[in-house]
């Protein structure tokens, strides 16, 4: 089955795809990194998120090797350092990206996290790099609302295209405030680290419900987040097996009681938290 969101531009886009951190630190689980991500897109994954951060470069390049003559059909993101994020450096780190990923445009090209540059200069930056034909969409990471809302306010600022941020069942802060502000400009809500980073998955709450249904807890986890319609998850994984039970979640729909034995465990916020990144 296949789940999509839609960006503010109207383009549809696949609510699955692979995560990537961690990639590329060793030359010694390149191999099996690149076979991995293989594995996602002989299944019909289209989406993989990547970042010049990971690996220092070496996550982009074994996304570039796992792509290597199928790029078309795929939705590539990357991501800019704050540092590199200025007017000339967020070009010139985009165009470092893409040599590293042997492609010539980034689908989603977004700003890692705020950093010291003004956000009306990694804005022109963009702007500049859509322009060129370098990047087709850009976007944000680690954004609350009222960075959104000093983005929008922004010339171009309005162009945001998504906005990736920490979600899953232990951090829910922001359907309080993000998930619906994100919403109502129908920009979709990338949740990294979906699982938590594992650690969710030997929650006694999450076993239960994953049992309940024959699957696996990252199976559960992720139909969790998927239950909401404006969000894409990005799983990691280097192992096949976990990402064929990961790519199950698009397939399973948690019932009522599922979800409120997760809110029990896991309970909504009810009151403004401000955005998690770990
Ligand atoms: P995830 O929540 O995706 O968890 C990844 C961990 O879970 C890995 O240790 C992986 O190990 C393990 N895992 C994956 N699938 C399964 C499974 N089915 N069963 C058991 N264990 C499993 O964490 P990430 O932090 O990696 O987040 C996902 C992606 O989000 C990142 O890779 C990155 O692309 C992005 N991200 C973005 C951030 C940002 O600031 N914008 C911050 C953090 C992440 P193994 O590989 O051995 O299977």
């Amino acid at each position: 089955m296949t789940r999509n969101v839609m960006l503010p531009s109207g383009e549809v886009v696949p609510a699955f795809g692979l995560g990537t951190w961690r990639m590329g630190e060793s030359a010694a689980s390149k191999a099996a990194e690149i076979a991995a991500l293989r594995f996602g897109l002989d299944h019909g994954v289209t989406v993989i998120d990547t970042a010049e951060m990971y690996g220092e470069g070496g996550a982009e390049s074994v996304v570039g090797a796992a792509i290597d003559g199928r790029r078309d059909g795929l939705f590539l993101v990357s991501k800019v350092y704050p540092h590199n994020a200025s007017r000339q450096g967020a070009v010139a780190a985009c165009e470092r990206s893409l040599k590293r990923l042997g492609t010539d445009r980034i689908d989603l090209f977004l700003l890692h996290w705020r950093g010291a540059h003004p956000l009306v200069d990694t804005v022109a930056a963009f702007d500049q790099l859509k322009r060129d034909g370098k990047i087709r969409h850009w976007g944000v990471s680690n954004f609350d609302v009222d960075d959104l809302a000093e983005l929008a306010a922004l010339p171009g600022g309005e162009a945001c295209a998504a906005n990736q941020v920490l979600y899953h069942l232990k951090a829910r802060g922001i359907e309080f405030d993000l998930l619906p502000a994100q919403a109502a400009h129908k920009m979709p809500v990338m949740a990294y680290s979906p699982l938590g980073q594992g650690a969710l998955l030997g929650h006694a709450a999450v076993k239960a419900v994953a049992t309940s249904h024959g699957v696996a807890p990252a199976t559960a986890a992720l139909a969790w987040v998927l239950r909401q319609p404006n969000v894409m998850v990005i799983p990691k994984s280097t192992q096949p097996e976990r990402i064929q039970a990961n790519l199950t979640a698009l397939n399973l729909s948690l019932s009522a009681a599922d979800l409120a034995a997760l809110d029990q465990a896991f309970p909504p916020p009810r009151r403004k938290v401000p955005l998690e990144t770990t």
